[in-house]
């Protein structure tokens, strides 16, 4: 990585996204049921512990980013963080490559990413101000699933386009044409964003100076979030990913069928005692498009074992495993489309 040196400026540095992995669907998918399968692409399935691992860097640096880990893990969520240190079982890798921007993939496009490459990168001193724990809180809202607030489709923001692109195509983001379009003006589709209203006040709000918004009005002298989680940011976390209540957990007995108590963005949790030492397979069954992910529970983390995902596709959502016969495995299943009438279930056998 490059030397730590002094990055402060009198401008504002800005989180640069790469390009979404693109996603696939088998031909005759109709455009609603894209629509609401992509509105939750990018969510993890609740529950699931993200391992993260740092790739490089010193100390202070890597310590805010774990901080910033800990406030949302602290708001009260269904997801969980754990740092690990090896690449095998990372799905989050850190790095502080200063000659690069800062950013991350979105939720989880991370997981389809090269074990040998980064998903997130910070491109300056974390510890110069506060700005580097707002950074870090940024990111990690995108490994989380959340898109730029500032293009949410509900802000009402016309730009000063030929003042943006004055702005940022300058020092210190020099950033081209392209990189201004996706990360600034164009907009997200609807349910690519959290909530129905824009919220100025997110942590997924770019700061931006003065003469750059036309409309609103208000907003023609500047955006200035605070920096921290804003209250829909809370909101928004907890309504995607809830805490898990222990008796909404269904037990799954071998070979039986136990039902997918969710509809369209929902969510059903199961747990697995494996009977003996062997080879079993999960599966989802019915017409419901899903994203099921198994992980093995353990005394003071879970282990995530594998996941697959059926939405948009002629199949059902299914893995082989080897278990261990007495050991507990969770079954968590996100529900991305729930046509009309229709249920399904879980079997291992
Ligand atoms: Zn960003």
């Amino acid at each position: 990585m490059s030397k730590l040196t002094n990055t402060k400026t009198t401008k504002r540095k800005y989180c640069k996204q790469p390009a979404p992995v693109p996603r696939s669907f088998d031909p005759g998918i109709t455009q609603q049921r894209k629509s609401f399968i992509l509105g939750s692409h990018w969510k993890w399935v609740n529950g699931t512990e993200i391992k993260y691992m740092f790739i490089e860097g010193p100390e202070p640096q890597k310590n805010v980013v774990r901080r910033a880990f800990k406030i949302w893990k602290d708001v009260g969520i269904g997801i969980s963080f754990k740092e690990v240190s090896t690449v095998g079982e990372s799905m989050v890798r850190i790095g502080f490559d200063f000659t690069d921007g800062s950013w991350s993939y979105v939720g989880r496009d991370i997981l389809t990413i090269p074990k040998t490459d980064r998903t997130m990168n910070f491109g300056w001193d974390l510890t110069a101000d506060s700005y580097g724990m707002t950074t870090a809180i940024h990111e990690i809202g995108h490994t989380i699933g959340f898109q730029h607030e500032h293009q949410s489709p509900f802000s009402g923001i016309v730009w000063d386009t030929k003042a943006v692109y004055k702005e940022f195509s300058g020092p210190p983001n020099s950033w081209p044409k392209k990189e201004i379009d996706t990360n600034i003006i164009n907009k997200l589709p609807a349910n690519q964003v959290k909530g129905s209203k824009w919220d100025p006040k997110s942590i997924m709000e770019y700061e931006f100076g003065p003469k750059l918004v036309l409309k609103p009005v208000k907003y023609k002298m500047g955006i200035f979030p605070p920096g921290i989680l804003s209250a829909n940011d809370i909101k928004g976390v907890k309504s995607f990913y809830p805490v898990i209540a222990q008796k909404s957990i269904q037990k799954v007995q071998p070979k039986k069928s136990t039902v997918i108590k969710a509809g369209t963005g929902g969510q059903s949790d199961f747990v697995f005692i494996a009977p003996s030492t062997n080879k079993f397979t999960f599966e989802t069954t019915g017409k419901l498009d899903t994203v099921m992910v198994i992980s093995e529970k353990g005394k003071t983390e879970n282990f995530y074992l594998g996941g697959d995902d059926d939405s948009g596709l002629k199949k059902n959502a299914k893995l082989t495993l080897p278990l261990v016969k007495g050991r507990q495995y969770l079954i968590n299943v996100r529900v991305t489309y729930a046509p009309a009438s229709q249920s399904g279930s879980v079997i291992v056998s």
